[in-house]
């Protein structure tokens, strides 16, 4: 038995869950958030408590003593050398790491380095660690990537067809993300669908939440994906736009006048389903305003399905044939309107046969929402990071190599 805590992170927020391996049992979990502010929140569940308070929480520094101390002041740990390792999520591995990593001085280094490709989370996450190994100096810790997942794929698959020497000298190339993700989802797909067996299964996981992703998977492993050399790229998403023809970003510089920094930011946190409808970026609301017949908002939403759909029929190709679809994330567990649109785009062509009465009943849990006869099994499957997180800690525990 180990303790193990997985950790994401962010900005100006810390997500935890402390886990018992090999068990997988949650111990408690909870989100330090509007860390750098006089009225930060530290939120932490337990058993069926659910506690948060407001206080001033300047830097991480501060969040990781809150957990720590709040773990042993609720019983919850007796003394903090029960935690054996710690595991951080980070979102850009660039071409160094097709595996969770140890994360030591060198490989915060190299983690640091990506920082151009990722520069919203990579400071977060240094951070973070940071914060974690002052307060813990003797639990190792791992990098657990969302990019690790997508190293598979094949050249053809990643590279942009700009100048070659560019792709290499400046790494610029399809890198995908969600990948912890998607490996959850085909490793739990391929143990309840497949009897454990990856090899000839194809799978296409659509991970489709605030940011969005499909992943095209073949014998268990990732062959393409739709986020590229960012998370903006691929699927239209709450607010972001996916990919889009490169003179979009020229040409609305030169009719808006605002420079490519103003137009980047746009394209990352003002358009998707937020800038096309000009409701929101939740799709609660989308479908909402779309059921009263707001143009705008049934406008989104068929844009939103298309562009989904699309990849879909493109990864079809790319797979060959696909055995189980994937629904997952906010928007793929719990939007029975957003499931059927995007199903109803693609099902003529894929010979889906959809049992539509029971995809309007399934919220947040596992099920097959395909009848007898459709040519793909569709499911929803609910998608765990952090379980993957505490499982790459476990492994490393177990084989001695921290
Ligand atoms: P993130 O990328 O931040 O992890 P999530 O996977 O949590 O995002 O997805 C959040 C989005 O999922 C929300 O913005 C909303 O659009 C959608 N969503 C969440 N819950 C529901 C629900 N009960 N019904 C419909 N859509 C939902």
């Amino acid at each position: 038995m180990a303790k193990v805590m997985a950790v994401n992170a962010g900005s100006s927020s810390l997500k935890y869950k402390l886990y018992e391996m090999p068990e997988e049992k949650v111990l408690c979990s909870g989100n330090v958030e509007r860390i750098g502010h006089e009225d930060g929140i530290f939120g932490i569940k337990f058993g069926d408590q659910s506690i948060k308070e407001t206080l001033p929480i300047y830097d991480h520094a501060k969040g990781v003593e809150l957990v720590l101390e709040a773990l042993i002041k609720y019983g919850i740990v007796k003394s903090l050398d029960e935690i054996e390792c710690v595991g951080h999520r980070v979102v850009q591995g660039g071409k160094y790491f097709s595996h969770s990593a140890e994360f030591d001085e060198k490989n915060a280094a190299i983690i640091e380095s990506l920082t151009p490709l990722d520069p919203l989370h990579a400071p977060a996450h240094i951070t973070g660690w940071k914060a974690f190994k002052a307060a813990l100096p003797n639990v190792p810790a791992i990098a657990v990537f969302d990019t690790a997942y997508h190293q598979t794929m094949e050249p053809e698959d990643y590279l942009y067809p700009i100048p070659y020497e560019m792709s290499e000298k400046y790494d610029c190339r399809r890198y995908g993300a969600h990948g912890t993700s998607h490996n959850y989802l085909a490793d739990t797909a391929i143990a309840h669908y497949f009897g454990g067996k990856a090899e000839g299964t194809r799978i296409l996981s659509c991970h489709i939440g605030s940011g969005a992703s499909l992943c095209a998977i073949k014998d268990g492993k990732c062959v393409a994906t739709t986020m590229g050399l960012t998370p903006l790229g691929g699927v239209m998403m709450g607010t972001r736009t996916g990919d889009l023809d490169p003179s979009v970003m020229d040409y609305l510089c030169t009719c808006t006048g605002k420079n490519v920094d103003e137009m980047y930011d746009i394209f990352n946190k003002k358009s998707g389903l937020l800038g096309v409808s000009g409701i929101s970026n939740d799709t609660r609301d989308i479908e909402d305003a779309a059921l009263k017949g707001n143009e705008r908002a049934i406008l989104t939403s068929k844009l939103f399905a298309r562009r989904v759909a699309d990849f879909i029929g493109q990864y079809y190709v790319r797979l060959g044939k696909i055995d189980l679809m994937i629904f997952s994330a906010g928007i793929g567990e719990n939007s029975a309107y957003f499931r059927e649109m995007i199903l109803k785009d693609v099902e003529e062509a894929l010979g889906l046969k959809i049992d539509y009465e029971l995809n309007a009943k399934i919220r947040g849990k596992e099920a097959v929402i395909s009848k007898d006869g459709s040519a793909i099994k569709v499911i929803i499957l609910p998608t765990d990071e952090e379980v993957m997180i505490a499982r790459d800690c476990m492994k490393r525990i177990e084989n001695g190599s921290i």
